[in-house]
C-alpha cells in the first residue's frame, strides 16, 4: 500500500479515538490527507513583542518573561488560576486557566523564564491571554526550526483532545518523514519552470515548515497552481469528452422563418453584439455537437431576441423550440412579446405555466407531441413528465441562477438526441468564477446596449429625505413617466417585511391620491390572476406607481418606467440591486434609481450603495460583489462544492488562476489525450482526480 493511504490512527501519537475525531472534525482519514491539511496561517516565532506594546485587539503575539506570583482564585466550580506575567522591561501581563488547573499549578514556576504565546484580550482595564501555549524558555532558544510556524485550524472537540494547532504541527513532524520520499510530481518540468514552481515535495514541506517567507509564498504559490491547474484541466476534460460522446442536432440550413422574420418583421437593427451572438451560435448548432453556451448579457441589452431568432433557425430545421423562465410574470411576458413580434408569420407559440388550466394543458400537451406548436414558452411546468415534444431541438434556459443543476439534467432527458442548450444570464459572472463554475461551457457575451439607452443616474437618499423623493416622483410622473417603488421580502421575517410593504404602499397613496394618480401593488402572497392583472395594468401606464417586492427583479419590461425607488436599499445584495435597476432605462428617456436607506449603514452595505452610484457596469459590480461575499455566497450553495478549494481563493488568486489556465488550455489545445510523454504524469493525476469526485461536469 503506498504510505499517503495509510489509515491515520496508525501515525504515531493519533490512535483510534483522535483518529475518529480527525476524521469528523478536520476530514483527515489517512497520511496524506493529513500531509494536505495546510496551515491557514502562519506567524513569525521568531519575534518576540513588548508586553507594553501589545493592544489588545491585536491577533496572536509572543513574549518572554517570567511569573512573578500564580494565584488560585474563586471557589468551587468558578475556581481558576491568574498568574502576574512580567517581561524583561517590566511590562506585565495577567494570565488566566480556567482548565487543567493541577496541571499548571504543579508544572509552571515562578523565577522560570517562558515564552508564551496566545492572543491578548483584555479584562477589567489589564492586558490578559487565557491559555496561553507555554514553553520554557530555555527549549524555545534552541534553534528554531524556521522562523515561521503554521497556524492549522481546529475545533472545541479536537481541543478536548488535546489536538490543537500545536499538537497538529507535532503530528505533521512525524508524518514528514513517512512520507516526503512518495510524494510524486504533478506537474510536467517545463510548467514548473516557465512558473517558476517548488517540487512538489518541496512544495509540500514548505507549506508545513518554511524557513522563511520567500519560500513559504514559493510553496503556496506552487500548491495553488496546482490546484487551479488540475480544476481546469478537468473542466476541459469533462467537455471534450462530452464534445465526443454526445451527438447534437444538426441545424443545416438558415430558412424561411428567419429569414422572413429578420428581412421584414424585426423592429429594429441588431446591435453588433448580438450579430456576433447570433453566429456563434449558429456555428455551434450546425456542428453535430451539443451545444451548452452561456450567454451574458447585461439587463436590457436585448437577449430574448437572440434567442428567438435561434429558436427559428431550429424551427426552419424542423424542430421545436423551448423558452423557459423563472417566473409567472416573466413568462407570460416573454410570451406576449414573442407573440407580437411572429404575429404576421406562422408559427405556433403557446404558454405553459403552474396555473394554466387542465383542459388548455390536455390540448397543449397534444399538440405539442405532434408537432404543432413550434415554441413553447413556460416555467418549471415545462419540466414535467406530462410534456413531451415532437421533436426538441432548442431550450433556452432565461435567467438561470434561479434553476438547480437538476432541474436543467431534466430538460436533457426529453430526447434520444440533447437539444442545444442556452443559458441565458444578467447577472454577470466575475471571470474568475466564470472560468471555473461554467469552465465547461462556452460563454458568449453580449457586451454592447441597443443604441439611444441613456445611463441610469444612480442616487442614495436617508429615509429623511422622503418628501424630495415623493416630489422627484410627482415631476417625472407629470412627464408622463411611470415608477417602481421595491420592498426587501426576505422570507425568514416575512410577517415583519409584509407589514413593511403595506405601510409604504399605504403612505404612497396617500401622498399621490386617486383620481390624479393611479397605484399598482404586486407581491408574492396575491394570486397570479391578481398579479398579472396589476403588471398589465403598469404595463399599459394605467396605474404610474409601482408598488412591489423584489417580483419585479427579473425580466419585467415596461419602457416608459424611467425611475426605480428601493426601500431598505441596504438590504439588498449587490447583484439583487443591479438587476432591479435594470427594470429603468429601456426606454429612450432618462431614467433614475434612488438607493433609499436609513441613517446607519454597515460598511458593507456602504460599499454596495456606493458601488451601485459609482457604476452601472455589471461586470464591475459582479467583481465587486465577489470581493464582499466570496464565491461560496455569490454562486449559491448548490454550486459553492464546484469552487471549494483546499489552499486556492478565487478572490485573492486571479493571477494564478489565469496563469494555470494558459497552460490547461495549451495542453487542451495541442495534445487533448496527453499522449506526449512530458504529460504523463498529469494524465496519471487527472485520471486519479475524476475517478474520485462525482462528476459535476453536467451542470447544464
Ligand atoms: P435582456 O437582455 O435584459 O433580456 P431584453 O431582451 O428584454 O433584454 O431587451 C430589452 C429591450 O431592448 C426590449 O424592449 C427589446 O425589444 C429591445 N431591444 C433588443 N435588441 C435591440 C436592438 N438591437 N435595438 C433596439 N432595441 C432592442
Ligand atoms: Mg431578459
Amino acid at each position: 500500500m503506498n504510505p499517503l493511504d495509510t489509515p491515520i490512527e496508525f501515525l504515531k501519537g493519533v490512535g483510534p479515538a483522535r483518529s475518529e475525531l480527525m476524521r469528523t472534525e478536520m476530514g483527515v482519514r489517512t497520511f496524506g490527507d493529513l500531509l494536505h491539511y495546510y496551515p491557514f496561517r502562519h506567524i513569525d516565532r521568531s519575534k518576540f513583542y513588548k508586553i507594553s506594546e501589545i493592544n489588545p485587539e491585536a491577533n496572536m503575539v509572543q513574549v518572554k518573561g517570567k511569573f512573578k506570583r500564580i494565584d488560585s482564585i474563586g471557589a468551587k466550580r468558578a475556581v481558576r488560576m491568574v498568574g502576574q506575567f512580567v517581561d524583561d522591561e517590566g511590562g506585565q501581563l495577567e494570565v488566566a486557566w480556567f482548565r487543567s488547573l493541577t496541571w499548571i499549578k504543579q508544572s509552571i514556576k515562578t523565577e522560570t523564564e517562558y515564552v508564551l504565546f496566545g492572543k491578548p484580550g483584555e479584562y477589567k482595564g489589564k492586558i490578559q491571554m487565557t491559555h496561553p501555549e507555554i514553553e520554557l524558555a530555555e527549549s524555545f532558544n534552541q534553534p528554531l526550526k524556521g522562523g515561521l510556524e503554521g497556524v492549522y485550524s481546529t475545533t472545541e472537540k479536537l481541543k478536548a483532545r488535546r489536538l490543537d494547532s500545536r499538537a497538529i504541527r507535532k503530528l505533521m513532524e512525524t508524518l514528514l518523514p513517512h512520507v516526503m520520499n512518495q510524494i510524486n510530481e504533478s506537474l510536467p518540468g517545463y510548467i514548473r519552470k516557465r512558473q517558476e514552481l517548488l517540487p512538489r515535495s518541496k512544495a509540500l514541506k514548505s507549506i508545513h515548515f518554511p524557513s522563511n517567507s520567500e519560500e513559504l509564498c514559493a510553496a503556496q504559490r506552487t500548491l495553488k497552481f496546482e490546484e487551479l491547474f488540475y480544476m481546469q484541466m478537468r473542466l476541459m476534460n469533462i467537455k471534450a469528452k462530452r464534445n465526443k460522446e454526445i451527438p447534437g442536432q444538426v441545424f443545416g440550413a438558415v430558412g424561411d422563418h428567419f429569414n422572413t422574420f429578420y428581412k421584414s418583421h424585426l423592429p429594429f437593427q441588431l446591435t453588433e453584439a448580438q450579430k456576433r451572438v447570433i453566429k456563434e451560435i449558429r456555428k455551434d448548432t450546425a456542428s453535430g455537437i451539443q451545444m451548452n453556451r452561456l450567454l451574458q448579457g447585461d439587463v436590457g441589452s436585448g437577449k430574448t431576441v437572440v434567442a428567438l431568432l435561434c429558436a427559428l433557425i431550429a424551427i426552419d430545421n424542423g424542430f421545436q423550440a423551448a423558452i423557459m423562465a423563472p417566473t409567472e410574470i416573466l413568462a407570460q411576458q416573454h410570451y406576449e412579446s414573442i407573440f407580437d413580434l411572429l404575429s404576421e408569420m406562422h408559427i405556433n407559440v403557446a404558454l405553459l405555466t403552474g396555473s394554466s388550466k387542465t383542459a388548455y394543458r390536455k390540448k397543449l400537451h397534444a399538440n405539442l407531441e405532434n408537432g404543432q406548436i413550434h415554441i413553447l414558452i413556460g416555467t418549471h411546468a415545462l419540466l414535467e413528465d406530462k410534456v413531451k415534444f415532437h421533436n426538441l431541438g432548442f431550450v433556452v434556459i432565461d435567467e438561470q441562477h434561479r434553476f438547480g443543476v437538476a432541474q436543467r439534467s431534466k430538460l436533457w432527458r426529453k430526447n434520444k438526441i440533447p437539444p442545444h442548450v442556452l443559458v441565458m444570464t444578467a447577472t454577470p459572472i466575475p471571470r474568475t468564477l466564470a472560468m471555473t463554475v461554467y469552465g465547461d461551457l462556452d460563454v458568449s457575451v453580449i457586451d454592447e446596449l441597443p443604441p439611444g439607452r441613456k445611463p441610469i443616474k444612480t442616487v442614495h437618499m436617508r429615509d429623511s429625505n422622503r418628501l424630495k423623493v415623493f416630489g422627484f416622483m410627482r415631476e417625472e410622473i407629470k412627464k408622463g413617466r411611470q415608477v417602481y417603488v421595491v420592498y426587501p421580502l426576505i422570507e425568514e421575517s416575512e410577517a415583519f417585511d409584509y407589514k413593511d410593504l403595506m405601510d409604504g404602499y399605504e403612505s404612497i397613496v396617500r401622498a399621490f391620491p386617486i383620481p390624479e394618480y393611479q397605484v399598482s401593488i404586486v407581491h408574492g402572497k396575491m394570486k397570479p390572476e391578481d398579479k398579472d392583472f396589476e403588471m398589465k395594468r403598469f404595463a399599459e401606464a394605467k396605474t404610474q406607481i409601482m408598488v412591489a417586492t423584489t417580483v419585479i427583479e427579473v425580466g419585467v419590461n415596461v419602457p416608459n418606467a424611467s425611475v426605480m425607488v428601493i426601500e431598505s436599499a441596504e438590504r439588498f445584495g449587490l447583484s439583487q440591486l443591479h438587476q432591479l435597476r435594470g427594470r429603468v432605462g429601456r426606454g429612450a428617456e432618462q431614467s433614475f434609481c434612488i438607493l433609499m436607506t436609513g441613517n446607519k449603514l454597515s460598511n458593507e452595505g456602504r460599499k454596495r450603495i456606493s458601488t451601485m452610484c459609482e457604476t452601472n457596469d455589471g461586470f464591475r459590480i459582479s467583481e465587486v460583489d465577489l470581493k464582499l461575499r466570496g464565491p461560496g455566497d455569490l454562486m449559491g450553495t448548490q454550486q459553492s462544492g464546484l469552487i471549494d478549494f483546499n489552499i486556492a481563493d478565487l478572490v485573492k488568486d486571479t493571477e494564478i488562476l489565469e496563469k494555470s489556465r494558459e497552460e490547461a488550455t495549451y495542453i487542451f489545445d495541442h495534445d487533448p489525450e496527453l499522449k506526449h510523454e512530458q504529460l504523463a504524469l498529469v494524465k496519471t493525476h487527472l485520471t486519479l482526480l475524476m475517478k474520485r469526485k462525482p462528476n459535476w461536469g453536467r451542470i447544464s
